[in-house]
């Protein structure tokens, strides 16, 4: 591959959508987990999981099922990491928890989980961190398990309903938006705000929007492009297009 060396122009904004093909279900597309089941988004209401222990074990069961242990990167994600690795990406913003982005090869400091990340677990009382998975192993004999420092309630570090965005999150999130020459939001409804405003956001501060989505989003008539092909033909495509523009 040639060497590029642009500066940093794009920013990416990734949702469920880029994950789907891995075996991460979304939420809320044809398929999604609140689509085939709408009481599942119950136990992802902060009030009702700080105050019910049977939400809470409902929800560890959930999420020691959930698929994303078992998913691999997509295509689309391995192809914004050549994005990335060629210095065009100023930053992958992200509402998905899975973490795909990193195990492709992303930096770290370079995604910005806005909707937080399945990998770690807090203590809602003592704010005490420990890896989810070591969480989900004493599920057997402790269904609502307590922090083991103080006894509060653990929650993993993803959003939810209620609960506000991880701390400098949405600012970096912004920073990269409005310092975008193009704005690609990949496998996202672009209903959930307020990360869907950083699509007009981007817009306003005379970015190029680029929509890369199954179905439409109520910011297409803002795009450039909209691009309804499936993501891991589209992004990928996309990716070799900003790579070959001088
Ligand atoms: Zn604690």
């Amino acid at each position: 591959m040639p060497h590029h060396h642009h500066a940093p122009t794009v920013t990416v904004l990734t949702g469920a959508g880029i994950s789907t093909s891995s075996g991460v279900p979304d939420f809320r597309g044809p398929q999604g987990v609140w689509t085939r089941d709408p009481a599942a988004a119950e136990l992802l209401e902060i009030d009702r999981y700080v105050r019910d222990a049977g939400v809470r074990a409902r929800g560890w069961r959930t999420w020691a099922g959930h698929p994303v242990w078992h998913a691999r990167p997509t295509p689309a994600h391995r192809a914004l990491v050549e994005l990335e690795r060629a210095g065009v990406l100023i930053a992958t913003l992200t509402q998905n928890f899975d973490g795909l982005h990193q195990v492709a090869g992303a930096d770290p400091a370079s995604v910005v989980e806005l909707h937080g990340s399945l990998a770690t677990t807090s203590c809602l009382r003592c704010g005490a961190g420990v890896p989810t998975r070591d969480v989900l192993d004493r599920l057997a004999a402790e269904p609502d398990p307590a922090c083991t420092a103080c006894g509060g309630v653990l929650k993993p570090d993803v959003v939810y309903f209620g609960e506000l965005l991880p701390d400098d999150a949405l600012a970096r999130a912004v920073a990269a938006t409005t310092d975008a020459h193009t704005f690609v939001a990949i496998g996202t409804t672009l209903t959930v705000h307020p990360v869907a405003g950083l699509a007009p956001l981007a817009v306003d501060a005379g970015a190029r929007l680029v929509v890369v989505n199954a179905e439409p989003t109520p910011y297409d008539h803002l795009a450039d492009e909209v691009v309804r092909a499936p993501i891991d033909e589209a992004v990928p495509a996309l990716v070799r297009d900003l790579l070959a523009t001088p």
